[in-house]
């Protein structure tokens, strides 16, 4: 099979993690890299072996598919090069930095018939997929993700930068339309906000609880699920799971760590069960590239569609909204 021509635009800190990721996937061929500083691009395509372009449309016109690890912000206008040249793209997230630019992006790309697929990485998190097996179906959602401060990723709020993360995972566990939010967030340190909470309430009834910070003293990425007869607790950071499981008396628990004890209450005989769900090891951006190449070569539907990157960011600009308006009226 031949390999699969890609390039990089924007070899910052995560294109530079792209371009090697890509060198270590066997089917994929890295034509080039390109840069606005074109000085770094000179140095990613060293590091890399590939070639520095020294625009977009000339790097395009040798690749099939490129990843877009520009900042946010110019994300619409080099993804729409990508698009009207017909280049598959992996757009990392959030998709843009508008909805309007989402959405124009999501409708260009199914009229041009390109593979988009959105950078959501914690989909391929070997905890959560761990959990694929379990009947997942939560109505109380609690995530904590916190950071110490990086002026990498400033130039949006933290809600676009981080709790978007957790936003992208809870709808696509939730799937259910948000019916209403509430929130709050404060600009600490930078001109955005650095440290906010918001509170969705889903028409079927499910609640999350999301609150993010890049102005913490540690790191912190959980998220919990509540559901019938099951507590679920996630770490992102470490990359663990563990349930917490009610389960009938004779039923065979596969992963189990530990029996917590039996319930006899009602007419069915229970007991609780503690669970270490086994984790596979995997490079998650590793893991999300393949995924891509293979979509973008067989022309199929990716993992993280552009769609569900535009409803991502639809919720966390609706967040902003609502703190924006807080934030004018002090
Ligand atoms: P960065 O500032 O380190 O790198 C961005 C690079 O893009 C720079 O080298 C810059 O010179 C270059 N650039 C800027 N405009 C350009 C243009 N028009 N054409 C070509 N190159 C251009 O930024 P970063 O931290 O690597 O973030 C890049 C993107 O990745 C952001 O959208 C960010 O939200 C996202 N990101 C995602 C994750 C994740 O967990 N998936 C983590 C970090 C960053």
């Amino acid at each position: 099979m031949d390999k699969f021509p890609v390039g990089v635009i924007g070899v910052g800190h995560l294109g530079s993690l792209h371009a090697k990721m890509y060198n270590d996937i066997p089917s994929v061929e890295l034509v080039g890299v390109v840069d606005v500083d074109i000085e770094r691009a000179k140095r990613a395509a060293k590091e890399y072996k590939t070639k520095p372009y020294i625009n977009i449309a000339a790097l395009q016109r040798h690749v099939k598919g490129v990843s877009i690890t520009t900042p946010t912000i110019t994300h619409f206008e080099v993804a729409k090069q990508a698009i009207e040249t017909g280049v598959h793209l992996f757009i990392e997230k959030p998709i843009t930095h508008t909805t309007s630019e989402a959405e124009t992006l999501v409708q260009m790309a199914k009229q041009s018939n390109v593979v988009m697929q959105v950078g959501h990485i914690e989909r391929f998190n070997p905890a959560l997929l761990a959990l694929e097996s379990y009947h997942l179906r939560p109505m109380f959602i609690e995530s904590h993700r916190l950071a110490p401060f990086n002026p990498r990723g400033t130039d949006v709020a933290v809600v676009l930068d981080l709790m978007i993360h957790d936003i992208d995972i809870i709808l696509s566990l939730v799937k259910s339309p948000v019916q209403k939010i509430d929130a709050n967030g404060v600009a600490v340190v930078s001109d955005n906000v650095d440290i906010a909470n918001a509170r969705l309430q889903f028409e079927s009834g499910c609640v999350a609880n999301v609150t993010a910070s890049r102005i913490s003293q540690k790191k912190m990425r959980k998220m919990r699920l509540f559901q019938r007869d099951a507590y679920i607790s996630i770490d992102f950071s470490d990359g663990t799971a563990e349930v917490f499981r009610l389960v009938d008396e004779d039923e065979k628990v596969e992963n189990l760590a530990m029996m917590l004890g039996k319930i006899d209450a009602g007419t069915q005989k229970r007991k609780i069960v503690y669970e270490r769900p086994k984790i596979k090891k995997l490079n998650a951006l590793k893991h999300e590239l393949e995924l891509f190449i293979n979509a973008a070569r067989d022309n199929t539907q990716p993992v993280v569609t552009g769609e569900e990157g535009l409803q991502a960011l639809r919720v966390a600009n609706s967040i902003m909204e609502i703190i924006n308006k807080q934030r004018i009226s002090f």
